[in-house]
């Protein structure tokens, strides 16, 4: 019998009141192979003049993953790349060395919904140089009256366009009416499960949105009861090698890595370039919480 752990969510603010329900990292587990940040937002409707407006802050060391659902949210970096992301698309930026970017509503007032993952770099990427890329084309097919979205990896065939440098799955799956779906899984892999609308059975088990279901390795088959109305995020990958740092925007494998980045950040060095004009607020870390650094 392999591992299967329901994992709460935890609310975090964003700023601006901008409230989210993050399920990675957790206390019971910090990742699932290498996605080891997992925020959902939304569906939320602002009210007029109000929207999501995430100012300059640095990365290092990951990739960010957006998967918009509903919404437009501009994306602006220090790389000179302006994309809007629509439902349907995934952003994926990769920080490598380091990126900055600013993240915006498209127009206030509207419904957003969306989630926000990380990716951790394995050492042996974590210092590539930065990039980013707009998805609007993935691989999308209908299976026992779900529609799936290979958001990431490969699955029975297909490959998703996203460039990933460690063995992951992303999926999302969707359906309308009632569905009961058998998929196949890679038994090196870790899964993660997360309604984003509505709630999905495995086995006697039920998950209603936002409640986090982890699988450990060792699943060749996954049987998933959607009910109508339904939409899960299926994440996996290999089990990470190495312990992974994390402190505020930054993921690398060693505290004296993040330390200089924040440092960095924190002197304007040119290392972490400039959005557009320079024009939009700059966030700020918390103190570093280690001593020695
Ligand atoms: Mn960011």
């Amino acid at each position: 019998m392999t591992t299967l752990v329901r994992i709460e969510p935890r609310s975090a603010d964003l700023g601006d009141g901008m409230l989210v329900r993050r399920t990675l990292p957790s206390r019971q587990q910090r990742m699932v192979g290498a996605w080891c940040f997992l925020d959902h937002a939304g569906p939320v409707d602002f009210p007029p003049g109000k929207g999501m407006h995430v100012g300059a802050h640095p990365h290092i060391g990951l990739q960010t993953f957006t998967w918009l659902i509903e919404g437009e949210v501009l994306h602006r970096d220090s790389l000179g790349n302006e994309q809007v992301i629509r439902p349907g698309q995934v952003n994926l930026m990769t920080a490598g060395q380091g990126i900055v970017h600013t993240e915006d509503s498209l127009h206030d007032g509207r419904r957003l919904h969306a989630a926000q993952l990380w990716i951790a770099l394995p050492p042996e990427a974590e210092s590539c140089p930065p990039a980013f890329a707009n998805h609007p084309d993935l691989p999308q097919w209908q299976q026992e009256g779900a529609r799936l979205t290979l958001l990431a990896g490969t699955h029975e065939g297909r490959t998703a366009p996203t460039r990933v440098h460690s063995p992951l799955l992303g999926l999302d799956i969707d359906s309308a009416a009632p569905a009961s779906i058998d998929l196949a899984l890679d038994p090196a892999f870790e899964y993660g499960l997360l309604p984003l609308v509505g709630e999905v059975g495995i086995g006697n088990e039920r998950f209603p949105a936002d409640e986090f279901a982890y699988l450990g390795p060792g699943r060749s088959s996954l049987r998933l009861d959607l009910a109508a109305g339904s939409k899960v995020l299926l994440l996996g990958g290999v089990p990470f090698a190495q312990p992974v740092v994390m402190w505020w925007n930054f993921v690398g494998s060693t505290r004296a890595g993040i330390a200089e980045a924040q440092r960095q950040w924190e002197n304007g060095d040119a290392r972490f370039g400039p959005v557009g004009d320079g024009s939009a607020p700059r966030l700020s870390p918390p103190p570093l919480p280690w001593r020695d650094y």
